[in-house]
């Protein structure tokens, strides 16, 4: 039985084809494994498992249904989905983890994370990160009502793109030196996110010890899911 990784699906109700890609996944290929596991930004915002629309409940409900049939399934926070809450995990079914997580995948003990956190030249990203991780801001975001958290978004998704398109690329890519640290302080040889959209098997020696860090894909026109065999073997697997 294999695990398989998805992440960057950014879904929202403008994309209803890339719904039913995950939802054609979840109710096919999915099923043939042990566990799922989500690494963030599922969704391309969230203000609070009350504004949920229709595209999220029915991704819910085959999450559910997925669920239901045996498969594990485990979700960490992306940078846009991070509000995802008790609440629409557990309409899901799914088990929320913290990020980083290490679990064993295939023999190989693995650490797990959005990759968010691997980006650490981006001093106002991280900064706005650790305000908005924060359960206090978290509690008094949420008790708004759900139009002013939703305008909030919107605003805060345009100031996100202005300070994107200042920056010599869309999207920043891992820091080398946080990567090393990371493989180091888990002491892991694997590990596997998403969040830059560079899909890609890195070798990285740490210390002596050869080190592989996976990148997944975001979706797109397509998708891609990550299978990690029972031998620690990596496939990727395109959905259509
Ligand atoms: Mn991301």
């Amino acid at each position: 039985m294999s695990t398989l990784l998805i992440s960057d699906l950014h879904l929202d109700e403008t994309r209803p084809g890339l719904v039913d890609v995950l939802l054609r996944f979840l109710a096919g290929p999915a099923r043939e494994a042990r566990a799922l596991c989500i690494l963030g930004d599922l969704f391309e915002a969230w203000v609070g498992d009350d504004g949920a629309e229709d595209a999220a409940l029915s991704v819910a409900d085959a999450l559910r249904s997925l669920g239901s049939s045996g498969v594990e399934v485990g979700f960490i926070h992306g940078n846009r989905d991070f509000l995802l809450g008790a609440d629409y995990a557990a309409r899901c079914r799914m088990r929320r983890r913290p990020d980083p997580s290490v679990i064993d995948l295939g023999g190989v003990p693995t650490l797990l994370c959005h990759g968010d956190t691997l980006c650490v030249g981006d001093r106002a990203y991280l900064a706005f990160r650790r305000q908005v991780r924060d359960p206090q801001w978290q509690a008094q975001f949420l008790a708004q009502p759900l139009a002013a958290r939703r305008a909030y978004a919107a605003q805060a998704r345009a100031a996100s793109a202005a300070h994107q398109s200042a920056q010599p690329v869309e999207i920043g890519d891992v820091d080398t030196d946080a990567v090393v640290g990371t493989f180091r302080l888990y002491g892991v040889t694997r590990m596997i996110h998403g969040h830059t959209h560079r899909p890609a098997v890195h070798a990285v020696e740490v210390d002596g010890r050869r080190c592989e860090r996976i990148v997944l894909a975001d979706w797109r026109d397509d998708g891609e899911a990550l299978r990690v065999g029972d031998d620690g073997s990596i496939t990727r697997i395109a959905l259509r």
